[in-house]
């Protein structure tokens, strides 16, 4: 393991992100995720200044057992004209129990006389007082320069006088931010070697992504010199986002090779964003560096030919290295070699079997024109396959008899609607009912009510989003809708589609496809 710091932080700064809410109870997951991914430091926020965060540092002493991570509390020097010793929210970083407490300060002198309304030297004073404070309070302490670039590009002599105080009074790590997340990569990188030219200072890098170069951004520092690296999960951050850390550190460990994290746990970075991205609530991004969804995926029929011969000739590096995997997407671009492929991801050898790919090619074909698409829905896609190859009885683990859905609305109430599902499962016969606050809610409570008692395992998964689409009429025939339902086990997820006249069927068929692979991915027997 190399000595640079990877630092998260996700639950500070990545939680400002628009529309994104964490309780304390989701920082503790997300924090014991974080920890197994193997990251040094995870920042848990603001104690003193936000209850939440003081709540999550009280409860982390008890609930979280870190086997690598270590938690730094986040703060402000102290108020301007007082006495860090005596200064309520510098007391309670103290009180966080967090051995590493993570200061912001101010380097750019222009907030310093605007912002905070004093003079150059108080703020230089700020920063010695509560450093120096901290320290001999017996915490490790880190600074983030705040709007460093900037300040640097205004007043460099006194941004650099920032980084000698706190250096001076015992600050650990300086890490130079890039708050307004406007500098580019070769700024960042003559910035961060003239700062450690001028000081003694180990710099680390905290960057957002308003150029769209947060992780370039953070490699040049890196690449310059800066021995810390700042960024959160899958990007998140108020704006455009952080550096995402994930992709931070595959560049550095994969790209660079310094051991960062140990790679075991590399290979479970793409797990992690996924759980992570459950917690928060925010749609994993299937485009996202590495981890996405998309990242390994091949769609065009020329490649997929070649990638047969050798998968090295299409992908930037070996997607098990981040737990990701190579996928092939199946689309009216793709020919027989792409199904070949897929078929073999699924453990199928085609090879040799013309007929059965060119009927699979065929129905493939066939359903995109009707609306389907399997680019986006590789469990429809899987089940097509599996029902091709092993034939259809190994599937039907229901059948399903009827299904209907009302909606109704009293007065100024909400509209409820109420779904009754008949299904023949595990022999018996069963009429189950559901409500959900939308047709598509209370069919999905209905079918898996019904299910249940002939497959309990159904009773974990979950749907997670749900997409709708018009399409055009085009052939000669009416518009038609497309439904993608997202379904989770909790750990992965898979999509699967429906397309019909109508958006209630279009939905229903998306849903049983949902579960029905949710049955086969789990190895459930057919009862
Ligand atoms: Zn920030």
């Amino acid at each position: 393991m190399t000595d640079l710091h990877v630092y998260d932080t996700t639950l500070r700064d990545g939680a400002q992100q628009e529309g994104l809410n964490l309780s304390v109870s989701d920082k503790l997951a997300i924090a014991a995720h974080l920890d197994e991914l193997g990251v040094g430091y995870i920042e848990g926020g603001w104690p003193g200044a936000n209850p939440k965060d003081t709540e999550f540092f009280a409860r982390a002493q008890h609930e979280l057992r870190l086997q690598n991570a270590t938690l730094a509390a986040f703060g402000a020097t102290r108020r301007v004209g007082g006495n860090a010793a005596d200064d309520p929210l510098v007391r309670a970083l103290v009180d966080s129990g967090a051995s590493v407490v993570t200061l912001v300060a101010k380097s750019h002198a222009g907030h310093v006389e605007r912002a905070l309304r004093t003079t150059l030297a108080e703020n230089l004073e700020m920063i010695r007082d509560t450093v120096s404070f901290l320290r001999g309070e017996g915490r490790r302490v880190f600074l983030d320069a705040e709007h460093f670039f900037d300040g640097y590009a205004v007043d460099r002599a006194y941004a650099l006088e920032a980084v000698r105080a706190a250096v001076e009074a015992g600050a650990e790590v300086v890490a130079l931010c890039d708050t307004n997340g406007g500098m580019l990569p070769n700024q960042v990188a003559d910035v961060v070697a003239d700062v450690l030219d001028a000081t003694s200072a180990r710099l680390g890098i905290h960057c957002h992504n308003d150029t769209g170069c947060a992780v370039a951004n953070s490699m040049a520092a890196v690449d310059a010199g800066a021995t810390h690296v700042q960024g959160t999960v899958n990007g998140y951050g108020e704006r455009t986002g952080n550096a995402d850390l994930l992709t931070v550190v595959s560049n550095l460990q994969i790209k660079r090779g310094l051991a960062l994290v140990e790679e075991p746990r590399l290979r479970e970075a793409t797990r992690i964003a996924h759980s992570i991205s459950e917690i928060t609530n925010v749609p994993p991004y299937s485009r996202q560096p590495y981890v996405g969804a998309s990242a390994f995926a091949h769609k065009a029929g020329l490649h997929a030919s070649a990638i047969k011969v050798d998968p090295d000739l299409y992908q930037h590096t070996d997607p098990t290295l981040v737990g990701n995997d190579m996928r092939m997407l199946v689309s009216d671009m793709a020919g027989r070699a792409s199904i070949e492929l897929k078929g073999r991801e699924l453990g199928f050898d085609l090879a040799g079997d013309t007929e059965l790919l060119t009927r699979v090619l065929t129905k493939v074909k066939d359903l995109e024109l009707r609306g389907y698409t399997f680019d986006a829905a590789d469990a429809s896609f899987e089940l097509l396959l599996r029902r091709e190859v092993v034939g259809e009885a190994a599937h039907e683990y229901f059948e399903v008899e009827s299904w209907r859905v009302i909606t109704d609305a009293r007065g100024d109430e909400n509209a409820l609607s109420e779904a009754t599902v008949k299904v023949v499962a595990g022999g018996e016969r069963v009429v189950a009912t559901g409500e959900g606050n939308g047709p598509v809610n209370a069919l999905d409570h209905a079918l898996r009510q019904a299910l249940s008692p002939a497959y309990p395992e159904l009773d974990k998964l979950e749907l997670i989003d749900f997409r709708v689409r018009i399409l055009d009429a085009a052939h000669g025939t009416d518009a038609v809708t497309r439904v993608l339902i997202e379904t989770s086990d909790g750990s992965t997820s898979w999509e699967t589609v429906g397309v019909a006249g109508n958006i209630i069927e279009a939905s229903w068929q998306a849903l049983v496809d949902g579960v029905t692979y949710g049955l086969v991915r789990a190895g459930v027997p057919v009862r």
